[in-house]
């Protein structure tokens, strides 16, 4: 149902004076791809998110153009041109670091078991669609009405077919058609709602949120890479803390990540939402300078809860330390994997930041040196900062850590004194490269440098 466009598919224009779109705004490959198709005689619109972001005055990530050129029309008419996507079709022009995505209008060819050329449904998942359509068609298969708005380069209106433009000034996300089934052809929808939503300041419609508490389940099934993808948007986008937080409100957090759901609501839960919560505007931070961010930390911070709490129970039943952290990270990076994909890279990194953790407690010369100079030594001492920000009892070993990478080698050793006594879990956890060179000299360690933590 569409509460506010009750002719769905009936076109409203709205010309160039009754709207805010300046040409000015549009990037500039975006501009020369519109006005070649256009000049080539096929019609060629702005649509998406960027018609929507240019109408709330903000500032679009990306341009992307919908026509009724095909693919290899767009292939002919531009040389930077690559084609891409098998389940989705599209060209991309290239403009140095600019990348314009050219869509060809998609058609319903209605929902089918079975594949009918171009499009395929399978459970009542869009699993391929290539069938080439009409403007109105490729409007009501957009997800959300403010997403499905297309502004016209002839003439600089805006194209609206489903209400959009007044969801727009009302801030609101509403799907287009009956949104369990739009939400059961692409579960992922509910997590473009949440994304969407939180990034915008839009409220979602009643009738959008309604079905999310019956087929939120249907997340858990969806698949593993686009989730992937999805979750980039969400938390490294520059609105990570934010969309956490919609996500968890939205009741949607446990399907997709039930490990964190799960820690969030045990003992030490509110630590370890705290350490959480600081990952999430920490990035979100680097994100507004322009620094890079890695979705390997974040994901360490993610899923901290379930890695520490595990490891603490194997320890507690007599698993030796470096094994245990071992055994949950790689049990722990498995789980999660089976909802979200964490390609291998990331995982490797987000064991290295854990399994450095109890390391820094750690505070004999040979064993600080080697830490320091640990190829993941920083990220991993970023992520210790987050534990102590947040009430973790690590505090002291954090300033201890930040003075002493600032200290010249000499400085250092000479701070350490000589290599101090081994303690109880270094013994039996130490590298097996190096037991055979170990010539320990066993001097008591001075006072100051016994406890792990004095906190
Ligand atoms: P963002 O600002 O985050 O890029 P966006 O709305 O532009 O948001 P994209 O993923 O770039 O999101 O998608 C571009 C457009 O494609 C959307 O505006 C929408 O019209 C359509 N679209 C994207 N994903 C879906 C989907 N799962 N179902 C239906 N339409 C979709
Ligand atoms: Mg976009």
């Amino acid at each position: 149902m569409n509460e506010s466009n009750p002719n769905p598919g009936a076109v409203r224009i709205i010309p160039r004076e009754a709207h805010n779109i300046s040409r000015k705004q549009i990037s500039s490959g975006a501009l020369r791809v519109l006005y070649r198709l256009n000049e080539a005689g096929y019609a060629a619109y702005l649509v998406g998110g960027a018609v929507r972001d240019l109408l709330i005055g903000g500032r679009p990530k990306d341009f992307d153009v919908a026509t009724d050129a095909t693919p290899e029309d767009v292939r002919r008419l531009f040389r930077n041109c690559r084609l891409i996507g098998r389940r989705f079709r599209l060209a991309h022009v290239v403009f140095g670091p600019e990348i314009v995505e050219v869509a060809t209008f998609r058609g319903n060819g209605g929902d089918v078991d079975e594949a009918d050329g171009g499009r395929q449904v399978v459970d009542g998942r869009i699993v391929r669609d290539n069938v080439w359509g009409t403007i109105e068609e490729d409007a009501l298969r957009r997800d959300f009405t403010v997403n499905a708005l297309y502004y016209d380069i002839a003439d600089f209106s805006v194209r609206d077919y489903v209400g959009g433009f007044e969801d727009v000034q009302r801030r609101v996300l509403r799907l287009i058609g009956d949104p369990a089934q739009r939400y059961r052809e692409d579960p992922v929808r509910m997590l473009r709602a949440v994304r969407l939503s939180a990034k915008l300041a839009f409220a979602i419609a009643p009738d959008a949120r309604a079905p999310f508490a019956e087929l939120g389940e249907l997340l858990a099934h969806a698949p593993p890479a686009r989730l992937f993808d999805e979750s980039l948007k969400m938390f490294l986008a520059g609105n990570g803390l934010k969309s956490f937080r919609a996500l968890e409100q939205s009741g949607l957090l446990g399907a997709v990540f039930p490990l964190t759901a799960r820690a969030l609501a045990f003992r030490g839960g509110e630590t370890f939402r705290g350490v959480l919560e600081a990952g999430l505007a920490g990035t979100d931070a680097r994100v507004a300078e322009g620094k890079s961010v890695t979705p390997a930390f974040l994901f360490a911070a993610m899923l901290w809860g379930a890695v520490r709490a595990q490891a603490e129970r194997e320890i507690a039943r007599g698993v030796e330390p470096n094994l245990a952290w071992q055994r949950v990270s790689l049990h722990v990076i498995a789980e999660q994997a089976k909802h979200v994909a964490i390609p291998r890279r990331f995982g490797q990194v987000m064991q290295e930041i854990w399994m450095l953790q109890p390391r820094f407690a750690d505070r004999q010369k040979k064993r600080v040196f080697r830490l320091l100079a640990h190829p993941r030594f920083r990220g991993a001492y970023d992520f210790l900062l987050l534990r102590a920000g947040e009430g973790e009892d690590v505090a002291e070993l954090g300033r201890w850590w930040t003075r002493v990478q600032q200290m010249p080698h000499d400085a250092l050793a000479a701070e350490l004194g000589v290599a101090t006594v081994a303690t109880a879990d270094s013994a039996g956890g130490a590298p097996a490269a190096d037991a055979t060179k170990k010539r320990r000299r066993r001097r008591r360690k001075p006072a100051a440098q016994t406890a792990g933590d004095p906190q």
